[in-house]
C-alpha cells in the first residue's frame, strides 16, 4: 500500500496500530514475557507487537522484511552467526571499529577466513569476492567516510552469487537503497540516525529473501540478541522524525563543510557530500586535536553519531580504532542546533590550540 509513499512520509505513517474506534494512534508498550497460546508470537524471545510496529516501519523505508536487535553489533553477528566455520568474508579493512574488531577475533579462532580491502578500490575488492561467502560493505565508512561503488560491487557479488550485506547505518534509506540495488541484506545500527536521540541502543536487519529472513529470525531466537519492548517504542518514536533531523543536520553538515576547509588549522576535511558525519583532521598534534575535542561548550565530548545533538571525539583515543585512521582525525556527528552556534564552538574550541 505505501510502498509508493516518500521516506518523509512512511517514517510518520509506517507501524501505527490498525484504524478503528478508539485505537490507539501509537503503538502500546508489550511489557510481557509470554503469550496466550495459539497465535504466531507465543513467548518474548520469539516476536513482540513493538518490535513488530518499529520492524514494519523499517521495512517500508528500506524494503524487504526487517528484524529488530538488541544493538547494531547484535544484528551484524547474527549475519555472521549464520555462515559455515571458516567460510570466506570480504571486508573494509577500515570499517566501524567494532566490527573490526569481531572479524579479527573470527579470524583468529577460524571462525571466518576475513579477507580485508580497500573498499574505495573496487578492483580489488572484486578480487577478493572469488570464491566468498559474503562480502559485507560499510559505505560510508565509520569514520573516514570512503564511499564504495555499491551499484558496481553489489552486481559483482550477485554474478559471481555472492551473499551482500550492507551497513546503511551512515547513508540512511534518505540516501541509498542497497535493497533495490540487489543487496540481500541491509543493516542499521538504530542507535544511529533512524532514533536520533542517543537514548536507545538497537539494531536491525532488513532483506528481501524469505528464508533468509528465517535464518536471521532463528539466530535472534536462538542466541537471544533481542531488543526490548520500551527501547523498540523509543526508536519508534524517535524514527517519526528521522526524516526531519536528517535533512536539518545534513544542511548544517554541508555549511561546516565549507567553513571547515577555509580554517588555517584544519589540514582536510572528508565529507562524501551527502549526511550529517564529517571526519576532519587538525593541523596539529594528537594531544592538541585531543584538546580541540575536550574545548567545546555546545557539542558534547562523546563518541556516537546521529542524534540530535552535535557529538565530537578524536577517533584515535579508542585504541580498538584502526591504527590507519589518522591521529588528528575528528568525527563530528552534526546535530540540528542552529549552524552558526555550531560553528562558533568548533571556532573557539580550535582556537585553544
Ligand atoms: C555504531 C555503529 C555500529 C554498531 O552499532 P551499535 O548500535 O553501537 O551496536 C555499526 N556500524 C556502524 C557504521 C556504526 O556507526
Amino acid at each position: 500500500m505505501s510502498k509508493e509513499r516518500h521516506v518523509e512520509t512512511s517514517a510518520i505513517t509506517a507501524g501505527r496500530p490498525e484504524i478503528s474506534e478508539d485505537a490507539s494512534l501509537n503503538p502500546p508498550i508489550v511489557l510481557s514475557a509470554t503469550f496466550h497460546a495459539g497465535g504466531p508470537i507465543g513467548y518474548g524471545r520469539y516476536g513482540n507487537q513493538t518490535w513488530n510496529a518499529l520492524e514494519t516501519a523499517i521495512s517500508e523505508l528500506e524494503g524487504g522484511q526487517t528484524l529488530s536487535f538488541s544493538s547494531g553489533m547484535a544484528a551484524i553477528s547474527a549475519v555472521f552467526s549464520i555462515l559455515p566455520i571458516g567460510a570466506p568474508v570480504v571486508a573494509s579493512n577500515q570499517g566501524y571499529s567494532g566490527v573490526m574488531t569481531l572479524l579479527n577475533s573470527f579470524q583468529e579462532s577460524g571462525r571466518l577466513e576475513v579477507r580485508f580491502v580497500d573498499v574505495v578500490n573496487t578492483e580489488e575488492v572484486i578480487s577478493a569476492m572469488k570464491g566468498a561467502a559474503l562480502i559485507w560493505l560499510e559505505s560510508p565508512t565509520n569514520p573516514c567516510l570512503d564511499v564504495a561503488d555499491l551499484p558496481t560491487l553489489i552486481s559483482a557479488a550477485k554474478k559471481l552469487g555472492i551473499g551482500v550485506g550492507v551497513d546503511n547505518t551512515f547513508a540512511t534509506p534518505l540516501v541509498q537503497n542497497p535493497l533495490a540495488m540487489g543487496a540481500d541484506i541491509v543493516m542499521h545500527s538504530v542507535t544511529k540516525f533512524l532514533s536520533g536521540h542517543s537514548d536507545v541502543l538497537m539494531g536491525s536487519l532488513s532483506t528481501n529473501d524469505p528464508a533468509l529472513y528465517k535464518r536471521l529470525h532463528d539466530s535472534r531466537s536462538f542466541n537471544g540478541s533481542i531488543p526490548g519492548p520500551f527501547e523498540s517504542w523509543l526508536a519508534l518514536r524517535g524514527l517519526r522524525t528521522f526524516p526531519l533531523r536528517f535533512n536539518k543536520a545534513q544542511e548544517n553538515a554541508q555549511r561546516l563543510v565549507e567553513k571547515l576547509k577555509a580554517h588555517p588549522q584544519v589540514s582536510r576535511v572528508r565529507y562524501p557530500g551527502f549526511g550529517a558525519v564529517i571526519s576532519f583532521e587538525v593541523d596539529g598534534t594528537a594531544d592538541e586535536t585531543q584538546k580541540v575535542c575536550e574545548s567545546s561548550h555546545l557539542i558534547a565530548h562523546a563518541t556516537s553519531l546521529g542524534g540530535i545533538e552535535s557529538l565530537w571525539e578524536r577517533r584515535r583515543r579508542w585504541p580498538m580504532e584502526s591504527p590507519t585512521v589518522p591521529e588528528q582525525l575528528i568525527r563530528l556527528s552534526v546535530g540540528c542546533e542552529h549552524v552558526d552556534d555550531i560553528w562558533s564552538d568548533i571556532e573557539s574550541a580550535l582556537s585553544s590550540i
